[in-house]
């Protein structure tokens, strides 16, 4: 198993784990993994937290660990949650904000700033004609709004602003010396 070949295959299973509260929604485009270290078939995965507090990170940290250990050539796959990073919506990846909006979940705004009004676009109309009509929904990241255009009720995801300078760029992959 080459390096790269170990890397691309990591990758392609943290694709198909998702986020228990956005089925779906992989935590590759949740933007949730941070850092994969290999070394040789010992795998070390960083990731950071979505919404603080979200109860689903045991479960997470188990879905990634069991995934990324069906692979033939991974011996043992570790898993840990970073608080060194802030997660902010703005790290959630096209693909996954497109996955959102095929579930009725409107993605949350980008560049969203503290303070800011958050105005949200209908998942199915594109109107921006919609009224809130519970900032509480199903989970602590998402609200329920309606349409007054298409008349349907919908969900929105949140936005969540990063209080740091840190911009995600996607994993960082490297290889234990
Ligand atoms: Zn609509």
């Amino acid at each position: 198993m080459g390096y790269e070949q170990g890397q691309e295959e990591v990758l392609a299973v943290l694709k198909t784990v998702d986020d228990p509260e956005l089925p779906s929604v992989s935590v590759l485009d949740l933007g949730m993994v941070h850092k994969i270290s290999t070394d040789k078939g010992r795998i070390f995965i960083t990731m950071v937290p979505t919404f603080a507090g979200c109860p689903a990170l045991d479960f997470i940290e188990l879905n990634v660990k069991k995934a990324v250990e069906q692979l033939n050539w991974v011996e043992e796959c570790e898993v840990h949650f970073s608080f060194q990073h802030q997660w902010s919506t703005d790290a959630i990846t096209s693909r996954g904000k497109e996955q959102l909006k095929k579930h009725g979940i409107s993605p949350p705004p980008e560049n969203y700033r503290h303070g800011e009004a958050w105005t949200v676009d209908c998942p199915f109309c594109e109107s921006d004609y919609t009224s809130m009509e519970n900032v509480f929904g199903p989970t602590a990241c998402r609200s329920i709004l309606y349409c007054n255009s298409c008349k349907n009720p919908f969900e929105a995801m949140k936005p969540v602003v990063s209080y740091t300078n840190f911009i995600y760029k996607g994993p960082e992959v490297s290889e234990e010396p």
